[in-house]
């Protein structure tokens, strides 16, 4: 078998999970909204993690990115896109951009996404990932995001993509007025629910949309940084 033979049949079997992935782990369990599924069609989740976990890029479940991160687990990225309800005509933040997979999802349905990622190696990784697709409408940065991104504010959409001990005021003020924020809130010990909160003129309305297990928001408005990560942060 020759290189290239080898090198599509690799593709082939890739695309065939890609579509088993989209019909079981997403259609099935109830997200239907076909601006997402073609966007977790066109962008490939084999691209977003080491060669070494490439032939596991289709399974149900989170996958390690390095530095203690994962990529999220298909059906949310699926669930959070479409509860985001996002368009063209939107300006997104997103907090949290680990390897860049949402982040790519975003950049085909919104205007513009702005994103933050407090790890440095796993930002420029993904920065790179984005030109490498040629997503030209995203803006990355390596901060702090539970302080938002004052300077580019107000958004339409803000999507928080690690876990924040509570509703996260700072974002809330950026968000504008009839915009949407989609967060994970830890709740009691090691529970954490992923709601849905709408800015309106009135004050603000909150859907629980379910249980769900995120790594942590850590920074000025989020967790505090453990020793342990602050060590690692000091090697990479
Ligand atoms: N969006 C990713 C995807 O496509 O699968 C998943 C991101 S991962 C679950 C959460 C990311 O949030 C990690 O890369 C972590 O370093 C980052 N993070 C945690 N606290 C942060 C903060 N204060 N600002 C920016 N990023 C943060």
């Amino acid at each position: 078998m020759t290189a290239s033979s080898s090198s599509n049949q690799q593709k082939g079997s890739y695309s065939i999970a890609r579509k088993r992935m989209i019909q079981e782990q997403i259609v099935d369990r109830g997200v239907r909204d076909q601006a997402v599924l073609a966007a977790m069609q066109k962008i490939h989740r084999h691209d977003f993690v080491d060669d070494a976990l490439k032939a596991q890029a289709y399974r149900d479940a989170p996958l390690n990115i390095g530095e203690g991160q994962t990529i999220s687990q298909p059906y949310i990225v699926a669930l959070m896109t479409q509860s985001l309800k996002t368009n063209k005509d939107h300006k997104v933040l997103e907090i949290g951009t680990g390897c860049g997979f949402q982040t790519s999802i975003l950049s085909e349905l919104a205007g513009k996404v702005y994103t933050i990622e407090r790890i440095r190696g796993l930002g420029l990784q993904a920065r790179k990932r984005f030109k490498d697709y040629g997503l030209r409408n995203i803006v990355m940065r390596v901060g702090d995001g539970s302080k938002g991104w004052e300077e580019a504010a107000p958004f339409d959409r803000i999507i928080v993509t690690c876990a924040s001990p509570k509703v996260p005021e700072r974002l809330l003020e950026q968000l504008n007025i009839g915009g949407v924020m989609v967060v994970p809130v830890s709740q009691k010990e090691g529970h954490q629910n992923l709601l849905r909160i709408t800015k309106t003129k009135e004050g603000l309305k909150t859907e629980n949309l379910g249980e769900c297990h995120f790594v942590k928001l850590i920074g000025r408005h989020g967790y505090r940084q453990d020793r342990e990560i602050k060590r690692k942060d000091s090697l990479a």
